[in-house]
């Protein structure tokens, strides 16, 4: 597991991409930068507020204790949440861009 140093909530100077959803941070949005330091190799993670509450949400954090939760896996959990719970209505109701349908998962989520 990579060891968190430190996590910070930055306002956006410029763009950045999101490692869990891979969508666009645009200028001026708040995000979650974390330091992390793994295999003796320090980096920066950087995420929307919302992908980093979802992942806890689903707790997706707790499968991962070797390298850490990456964007490939954050995807795949996040597809099969919503093959699991909205199958019937994944082609009409849910063909937005990534970032969207975390923000809508998370908002089913707070409501349940
Ligand atoms: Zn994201």
């Amino acid at each position: 597991m990579p060891t968190v140093l430190r996590e910070t909530y930055p306002t956006a100077k410029k763009e950045h991409i999101c490692e869990f959803c891979a969508c666009k941070i645009q200028p001026g949005q708040k995000y979650v930068r974390q330091t992390n330091v793994y295999d003796r190799t320090l980096y920066d993670f950087v995420t929307h507020q919302e992908c980093n509450e979802l992942a806890h949400e689903l707790m997706m954090y707790d499968d991962y204790d070797d390298s850490g939760l990456d964007g490939e896996s954050f995807r795949s959990q996040l597809y099969s949440y919503i093959y699991d719970k909205h199958i019937e209505d994944i082609y009409t109701n849910w063909k937005f861009n990534r970032y969207e349908i975390v923000k809508k998962v998370l908002k089913e989520l707070k409501n349940e």
